[in-house]
């Protein structure tokens, strides 16, 4: 049921139509705005936006919520494997909705290889983990998958390969998957602003990955002088994938390069592109590297709640398996 914005203090039905137009078409949307995003609809002043987002707040009673509550809120966490035993014992369980992960790697690491695992996985029931107090029966049904391209990389061949892998049909897995290949970065954040659109339009839209976050943005914001402009961008980019992954019940998964660290005193270090706006962005963070033939190595390193330590999986002609 679509909110009534005219409910909103200061908000008469020329400026609804204008936040309607914007994409605002509920509260929740306004709620969870910043100021700077409203302002930039013609006709909305700072003093109007503020007082519109926190009326939203109260109508969607966000704010303070108790110990209780939130537990509440992590039971509706649900898991996806990875394919890998042993990584999703890392995990905890799995890939965890509500949050954004990260596998940063050099090429070859077998990030590319994980996301496409993750689209024939949701779709295989037994492969998801929810809690049935915490997450409804029809929240997973036929969920899909929104698969952002900014390298070129997504084959629909070898998602149909590890779909054969896995005993399930591969076209079903491509009817889910909803590909857009990104050519820069503007692109790349439109297409991610615009899967709301597709939940709207009544899409069950339960896992966005982006692979990779960052190469269009090293692409174009080039050079020092670049970088402030180029991690403002970022950052809105990873609000509007936490955003998602919070009010949609998704998991969301990036793929991020590494570049040597300029300062590193002990050898060769190698660190995740992006800095601050992403580590911060993103709740779990995975180193990945090459070892033996097929087998990888997967570091988790930062995480609220779990400790470090690393899983070795293999890529294999059937996927991600141990
Ligand atoms: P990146 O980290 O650069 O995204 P990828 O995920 O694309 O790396 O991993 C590429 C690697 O995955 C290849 O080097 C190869 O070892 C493995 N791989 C890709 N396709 C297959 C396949 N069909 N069968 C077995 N291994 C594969
Ligand atoms: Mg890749």
């Amino acid at each position: 049921m679509a909110d009534v914005l005219t409910e909103l203090p200061g908000v008469g039905p020329s400026t609804a139509e204008k936040l309607i137009e914007a994409g605002y078409l509920d509260f929740m949307k306004i709620a969870t705005s910043t100021i700077g995003e409203l302002t930039d609809i013609e006709g909305i002043s700072e003093k109007a936006a503020a007082k519109m987002i926190m009326a939203a707040r109260d109508l969607c009673d966000l704010g303070f919520k108790s110990g209780v509550e939130l537990l509440k809120q992590r039971q509706s966490v649900w898991r996806l494997s990875t394919g890998s035993k042993e990584l999703d014992t890392v995990l905890a369980g799995g890939l965890e909705s509500q949050s954004v992960t990260e596998f940063a790697g050099m090429y070859g690491s077998g990030k590319t290889q994980i996301m496409h695992q993750t689209c024939v996985n949701l779709q295989m029931a037994e492969k998801i983990f929810a809690d049935l107090e915490g997450v409804v029966e029809e929240e997973m049904e036929n969920p899909k998958a929104v698969y952002i391209d900014t390298e070129g990389t997504f084959r629909p061949e070898r998602v149909v390969q590890m779909a054969e892998g896995a005993g399930i049909d591969g076209q079903t897995v491509l009817d889910n998957t909803f590909v857009a290949r990104a050519y820069n970065s503007d692109m790349q954040m439109l297409f991610a602003e615009k899967i709301e659109d597709l939940i709207k339009g009544g899409n069950n839209i339960k896992l966005v990955i982006i692979d990779s976050l960052t190469s269009t943005f090293r692409n174009e914001f080039t050079g020092r002088g670049k970088l402030a402009e180029r991690q403002q961008k970022l950052g809105r980019h990873m609000a509007t994938l936490n955003k998602l992954a919070d009010l949609y019940n998704c998991i969301v998964l990036v793929t991020n390069q590494v570049a040597a660290k300029p300062d590193a005193f002990f050898g060769v270090a190698e660190q995740a592109i992006g800095g601050h706006v992403v580590g911060h962005a993103a709740t779990f963070r995975f180193f990945l590297r090459k070892s033996k033939g097929d087998k990888r190595v997967a570091k988790l390193y930062d995480s609220p709640h779990l400790p470090d330590s690393e899983a070795v999986f293999r890529i294999t002609e059937k996927g991600i398996q141990d």
